[in-house]
């Protein structure tokens, strides 16, 4: 059996949380329209919904709220944060956001102007080894292609490879051919790559994905939400990098890239907070500002208060411990072993911030469009009082024009883990609960719509058991 890694970390303030009767969470989940989404948190025990701005900060971090300097121009707080910035990327230009949606709307629509004003392009698009939902959506809104090209063996779960977050750097080439260069926005590099399971891109990768760029006249926008944990993959799998520090990984990631957007609410251990960083690009950077007033904040706040600024100041020096992520990772990779050995089908290798059940292979008998990875996903909330997510065809969605629905590629459900804040006993508990689940999976029926919502449906959709 794996190691359990101990927490590198004492608790010194403790949030209790509610237990509950399965009578409860059959009532709760009743109301809630057989859609955990709708749950109330407080009839949850553990939540497994995101690790976006659920993570516990450090006694640090909520010291360095005291210090926050609220003035509307100028705040102290945004001067440390750039310099955090330029410590660890080595990027000159910091724009605070809100959130990573915050820097994504103010960067885009620079990035299309720039693409027809200077390099005299006509029909933008981006390419990724994946966009993320919010990403790919910032594109279309303006009037933008999203195109991803990730390895294909990422959609193999089974299947053992280290770097299921690459680009398929044929698929790459071929695509900005296709498309001519100089109609090619941007290249996003999403580090760890979330729609493939949190899973790594290589530092070769990111290097060659930049070469292809330079060559060709594109700038590169590094999605940087998981980029400590890309860091720590780097330094456990590639080769020559076994000896460097977590600080010299990222330093050298962040020269394949131009610039760069960041939720914060995912490694930097913050509840709210986003950036838009640019290397040296003066311009670039000019325009993502005046973008940033009218749509965000001032330029020296962007959406968050001064105390929210020099929280996160903190949290990217926290995130980069290597001490603290190879805790955080192995036990992800923990729970992701617990459950292999207890026969589940998941992603493997297990990726940053989350472990992905295969519900299509334990639910075999329930179809793509009675939607199994919902089904599991109830079916765990009813048994522990657990909540997952569903990542599979509900949150697919129809065809826009055939209306018919699509079918994933893959059926998930996803068990996504907060950082510093549930121990390795709740792992335990975690995979005790899903390997029994997993013994009357039989059991379980597929599920239909009473309401479904035209867009995003999966937030506020309603269901009833076949
Ligand atoms: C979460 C996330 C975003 C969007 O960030 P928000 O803070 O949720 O607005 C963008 N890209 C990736 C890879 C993410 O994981």
């Amino acid at each position: 059996m794996m190691k359990r890694i101990p927490e590198p970390f004492r608790i010194k303030m403790v949030e209790p949380i509610k237990m509950t009767t399965l009578a409860d969470r059959e009532v709760a989940l009743a109301e809630a329209g057989l859609n955990p989404f709708l749950l109330r948190s407080d009839d949850v025990y553990i939540d497994l919904l995101t690790d976006s701005g659920t993570g516990a900060m450090s006694d640090n971090q909520w010291a360095g709220l005291m210090l926050g300097d609220e003035s509307y121009a100028g705040s102290r707080n945004y001067y440390n944060l750039c310099n955090a910035v330029e410590h660890f990327f080595g990027y000159k230009l910091t724009v605070p956001a809100h959130q990573g949606r915050g820097a994504e709307q103010i960067l885009f629509p620079a990035l299309i102007e720039r693409m027809r004003q200077v390099r005299g392009g006509t029909t933008p698009v981006f390419i990724s080894n994946y966009h993320f939902d919010t990403t790919a959506g910032h594109i279309e809104l303006n009037g933008g292609k999203a195109i991803n090209v990730v390895d294909e063996r990422a959609f193999d779960t089974s299947m053992a490879y280290d770097w299921k977050g690459n680009f398929d750097l044929d698929r790459l080439v071929q695509t900005i051919e296709e498309h001519g260069a100089n109609n090619i926005c941007a290249i996003i590099t999403t580090i760890t790559c979330n729609s493939s399971g949190g899973q790594p891109v290589s530092m070769a990768n990111m290097r060659a994905v930049y070469e292809i760029a330079t060559k060709n006249d594109i700038p590169v926008v590094i999605d940087s939400a998981r980029y400590c944990e890309n860091a720590y993959f780097i330094k456990q799998r590639e080769d020559g990098y076994q000896d460097k520090s977590i600080l010299d990984i990222i330093r050298e990631m962040y020269q394949y890239g131009d610039m760069l957007t960041m939720s914060a609410k995912k490694d930097p251990m913050v509840n709210i907070g986003g950036l838009c960083c640019i290397r040296d690009h003066e311009e670039l950077f000019q325009a993502v500002r005046t973008l940033c007033v009218p749509m965000e904040g001032f330029v020296t706040y962007g959406g968050m208060a001064g105390r929210d600024m020099e929280a996160l100041a903190r949290g990217l020096y926290e995130a980069a411990d290597e001490n603290f992520l190879h805790y955080r990772i192995s036990q992800v990779a923990y729970l992701g072993e617990r459950l292999r050995e207890g026969g589940v089908p998941i992603q493997y290798p297990t990726g940053g911030h989350a472990v992905f059940v295969d519900a299509a292979k334990i639910l075999p008998h329930i179809p793509p469009e009675q939607f199994p990875a919902q089904v599991l996903t109830n079916a765990l909330y009813l048994e522990a009082g657990i909540r997952a997510v569903e990542i599979g065809s509900l949150l697919l969605g129809r065809d826009p024009e055939t209306g018919e629905q699509k079918k994933a590629d893959l059926e998930l459900m996803r068990l996504t883990i907060p950082r510093r804040v549930y121990t390795n006993d709740h792992m335990d508990y975690i995979a005790d609960a899903i390997i029994e689940l997993q013994n009357r999976a039989h059991e379980l029926k597929g599920l239909t719509f009473e309401y479904e919502p035209p867009v995003l449906r999966h937030f506020t959709a309603r269901f009833k058991a076949l």
